[in-house]
């Protein structure tokens, strides 16, 4: 094993018995709890040491950057996860890799999203991003117009919401983060009172490398790490 890849799977294992702590701490397992492995600062050959390493779940935030990966990498050892904002006009290509698209940021996204699945033949799971600290620069809904927003959701045959990604607020540190994350899982509890029973609402994707443990203590399904787990890694792209 090359230098890289052993450090990529010791940085695993930390990532991972990080996650089981702070899951511990929140009176939950690790099992309750996804690691999506962000690729999108590395190449395919340290994409492909994690995987070897036993990680399966990646993730890309560029639709370009995923379709690459997604082509490089045996697909049968990989259920990728699209973390970025989705264009329209890439989404069938984009739908025909993934698992699950987290960035479900408008209606005529998952309008778009609902019609080339059922091209496809599938029902697509996806997350709705919610806009949680209300930065102006980031994508997703507000938390105040979801709940009119679900019973149409419910009628779109070929997505399945799944659930709530959202980003922590980048200033204000952990205690900021803790909020956010905190507000989501709230907006998840009290939308799931009204929601039509299509939508199951488990998912909750949050938490990135400097807020996981934060995250996970406050409820997150799913985290999205990248840059921890290639820490001491010379990047390759
Ligand atoms: C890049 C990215 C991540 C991972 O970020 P790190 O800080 O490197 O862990 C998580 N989520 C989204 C939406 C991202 O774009």
């Amino acid at each position: 094993m090359s230098e890289t890849a052993k450090r990529i799977a010791d940085n695993l294992t930390e990532i991972r018995e990080r996650i089981a702590a702070a899951a511990k701490r929140g009176g939950r397992t690790a099992d309750d709890v996804k690691l999506v492995a962000v690729t999108k600062y590395v190449d395919v050959e340290q994409a492909a040491a994690l995987v070897d390493a036993g990680c399966h779940d990646l993730g890309e935030s560029r639709p370009q950057e995923l379709w690459h990966k997604a082509d490089s990498l045996p697909s049968d050892a990989v259920r990728w996860h699209l973390i970025g904002h989705l264009q329209r006009n890439k989404v069938r290509r984009t739908l025909s890799h993934v698992t699950l698209v987290h960035s479900g940021d408008s209606q005529r996204l998952l309008a778009a999203i609902d019609e080339a699945a059922a091209a496809l033949d599938r029902r697509m799971p996806v997350l709705l991003e919610v806009n949680i600290s209300g930065d102006a620069e980031k994508h997703g809904f507000a938390a105040d117009e979801l709940e009119r927003l679900l019973p149409g959701l419910a009628k779109r045959a070929n997505i399945e919401i799944a659930g709530l990604m959202t980003m922590a607020a980048r200033e204000g540190g952990d205690q900021r983060a803790r909020r956010d994350f905190a507000q989501l899982r709230e907006l998840r509890e009290r939308l799931l009172r009204g929601c039509p029973p299509e939508i199951s609402l488990h998912e909750l994707s949050m938490g990135m490398s400097r807020d996981f443990e934060t995250a996970v203590e406050e409820g997150a399904t799913i985290v999205r790490v990248g840059s921890a787990l290639f820490a001491g890694v010379e990047q390759g792209s």
